[in-house]
């Protein structure tokens, strides 16, 4: 017996032929199907910013209420910094996970004193906010300021996992890792503030993840998972592993 057995490769990247029918495929369905939000007809990074602390682990339809008191009331870095914390807090309930308005309370501060009242754009300065992990960091990036970011949360790794990979442990470091560099290979060079929403709503809206509208679904003639049943939870299809 190895003392350490082989660890099996990542699955292959999607080779590029496969990678413009995702994105085309993706594209053209969030044209018909996107949903119209608040925080996507705008491009301001402070606006953008406090949605995607707002959406963390809540859902858009608890959001959208409080994002437009938010914005109206401390529109922006400046407004939020000179504000006493504990109206911004008494203001974010009842979202919950309070740690939140704090956090973003102090990056207006950090933004106004350090940053010129403007959030940088650079990925190592937004890690070094405390609240803004990998996926935030992507999403500000892509969202507000434009940059080929890739971006990986719930949403997106399940459709990254089961259109490309569908086999093996979907919640290891390794898979995790290489979901990472797929939505990074998928990025088109233009379009990617769309690109990012449109993985983000397929998530949320189609392949969710207790019976996934699979007969609605625009992935259905590349995903290695299609079709998805919920007795198994795994692909029934091996056919389509060969039939891209
Ligand atoms: S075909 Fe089904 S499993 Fe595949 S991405 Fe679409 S909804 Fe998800």
């Amino acid at each position: 017996m190895p003392k350490h057995p082989k660890r099996s490769p990542p699955p292959p990247i999607p080779n590029p032929a496969l990678r413009r029918r995702f994105r085309r495929r993706l594209l053209g369905w969030y044209q018909r199907h996107g949903r119209d939000l608040p925080w996507r007809r705008t491009r301001n990074p402070y606006h953008i910013l406090v949605s995607e602390i707002m959406l963390q682990q809540t859902q858009v339809d608890r959001v959208l209420p409080k994002y437009n008191e938010w914005i109206t009331k401390y529109p922006t870095f400046q407004v939020l910094a000179t504000t006493r914390l504990s109206h911004a807090t008494r203001t974010w309930y009842p979202l919950g996970y309070n740690v939140r308005p704090k956090r973003l309370h102090a990056i207006a501060r950090e933004v106004v004193a350090n940053h010129g009242g403007k959030l940088p754009a650079d990925a190592v300065t937004l890690r070094s906010f405390k609240g803004l992990g990998a996926y935030t960091v992507g999403a500000i990036q892509s969202f507000a300021f434009g940059r080929r970011a890739p971006i990986v949360d719930t949403n997106v790794a399940r459709v990254l996992f089961r259109v490309f990979i569908a086999h093996g442990d979907a919640k290891s470091h390794a898979t995790k890792r290489h979901l990472w560099v797929i939505s990074g290979a998928l990025l088109p060079r233009l379009q990617v503030f769309d690109f990012n929403q449109a993985l983000m709503d397929l998530g949320a809206t189609v392949c969710v993840a207790r019976q996934p509208a699979c007969h609605i679904c625009p992935m259905k003639p590349i995903c290695l998972s299609f079709p998805f049943t919920q007795d198994t939870g795994k692909r029934l299809n091996p056919k389509q592993r060969g039939s891209r």
